[in-house]
């Protein structure tokens, strides 16, 4: 049997990406500190600090406070060495920003554009994208590329919409973008997006039911810290589970879809006004909106049961209707689901409003990159 050695290029390489890692990881860090976490010998790091330097992905930092002797220079990343862009397309708007290597927003717009599946779309928002791209002026060489979250579900490639029934964009393709965007791009499901924005913001998080409870619903399942995917579609497509059987007719064509009952279209429709408004009417008592929000609660309830029957998980609730969620409500959810659970005990899930609602889907996909560079560093 043939034995796997590396070579002393390859091990090389090794020993920097896990230098590199061990600054990233612990903010900043000293030599002696990286020497003595790696088992690497002082020479070895010194001279990977040195080339990480050069290519200008590390810089001294500081100095250590420690007592004693002459006191060691810190190393941290350069946040900004690398950066990423993601972008948002909505119905009537077109969300870009630009992210570092921490996950931290650096620049961020919104554009009031409506969709079309036209050739002069694509080509309006990818000026506008080129523009933002231009205005944050960075060098080429540290932009690691350009991830565009859209509403639908993406091929596992991410170079193709493979449904798209709320924008009409199931033909949609990544040459629609690269024709006009000389970087690396990448289409990927907007809720896939957003989750695994919270997942960076809250790396903690270990099996959870990630609800966007956007104008159209959508949903991501986390499994063991990640999102978990399928060979063709994506998991957690909550919005499409059925509710009501024979119930209200949803844009997918089927009836009785958790879209239909619990998105914020479908309780604005149902309240006959802006959210803003209906809100205001539920927390002054008004009955007939408290009445509308109760039985709202009622169906997202049963969701959430249906989605714990299947995964013992948390449920993480994002999206517009998140921000106007109280504290009470999520009491009166559980209370719900309890309701309707076949177990009286089952009731230890944690439920909780997301951390990342504004830009989620534009840093998601823009992380999508950002995790790349982390990953083969
Ligand atoms: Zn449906």
């Amino acid at each position: 049997m043939k034995k796997n050695v590396l070579t002393t290029a390859e091990i090389r390489l090794y020993n920097k990406s896990q230098i590199y890692k061990a600054i990233y990881h612990n903010g900043q860090i000293s030599k002696q500190e990286i020497s003595h976490l790696l088992h690497l010998s002082l020479p070895t790091v010194s001279q990977n600090l040195t080339e990480l330097q050069e290519e200008k992905l590390v810089e001294i930092g500081g100095i250590s406070p420690s007592t004693g002797g002459r006191k060691p220079q810190l190393y941290r990343c350069i946040a900004d060495a690398q950066i990423a862009f993601g972008v948002s397309i909505l119905k009537n708007t077109v969300q870009i920003v630009s992210v570092d290597l921490n996950g931290t927003i650096l620049f961020r717009e919104q554009h009031n554009i409506s969709f079309e599946n036209v050739p002069s779309y694509f080509q309006q928002i990818c000026e506008a994208i080129e523009k933002f791209i231009v205005s944050c002026n960075y060098d080429r060489s540290r932009i690691l590329g350009i991830g565009i979250a859209m509403q639908g579900l993406v091929s596992r490639s991410g170079d193709r919409m493979i449904f798209g029934k709320i924008l009409h964009n199931s033909d949609v393709v990544l040459e629609h973008f690269t024709r006009y965007l000389d970087y690396p791009c990448i289409l990927l499901h907007d809720a896939e997006a957003a989750a695994d924005y919270e997942l960076w913001k809250q790396s903690g998080i270990k099996d959870a039911a990630f609800i966007l409870l956007n104008r159209n619903l959508g949903g991501s399942l986390i499994l063991n810290g990640s999102i978990h995917t399928g060979p063709i579609l994506t998991s957690g497509i909550f919005e499409h589970m059925c509710l009501v059987p024979h119930g209200k007719l949803c844009y997918c064509g089927q009836h009785g879809c958790v879209e239909s009952y619990c998105s914020a279209d479908s309780l604005a429709s149902e309240a006959g006004m802006p959210l803003d408004a209906f809100f205001q009417a539920v927390r002054s008592g008004q009955k007939r909106e408290a009445e509308i929000w109760d039985t709202y609660l009622h169906h997202l309830a049963l969701a959430i049961n249906n989605i714990l029957m299947v995964v013992n998980c948390d449920i993480i609730l994002g999206g517009l209707l998140s921000s106007f969620i109280q504290p009470e409500d999520i009491e009166t959810l559980r209370k719900y689901v309890l309701e309707k659970s076949a177990f009286e005990f089952f009731n230890s899930y944690l439920m909780s409003k997301s951390t990342t609602n504004d830009y989620a889907e534009a840093t998601g996909a823009a992380l999508h990159y950002i995790r790349q560079f982390l990953d083969q560093v």
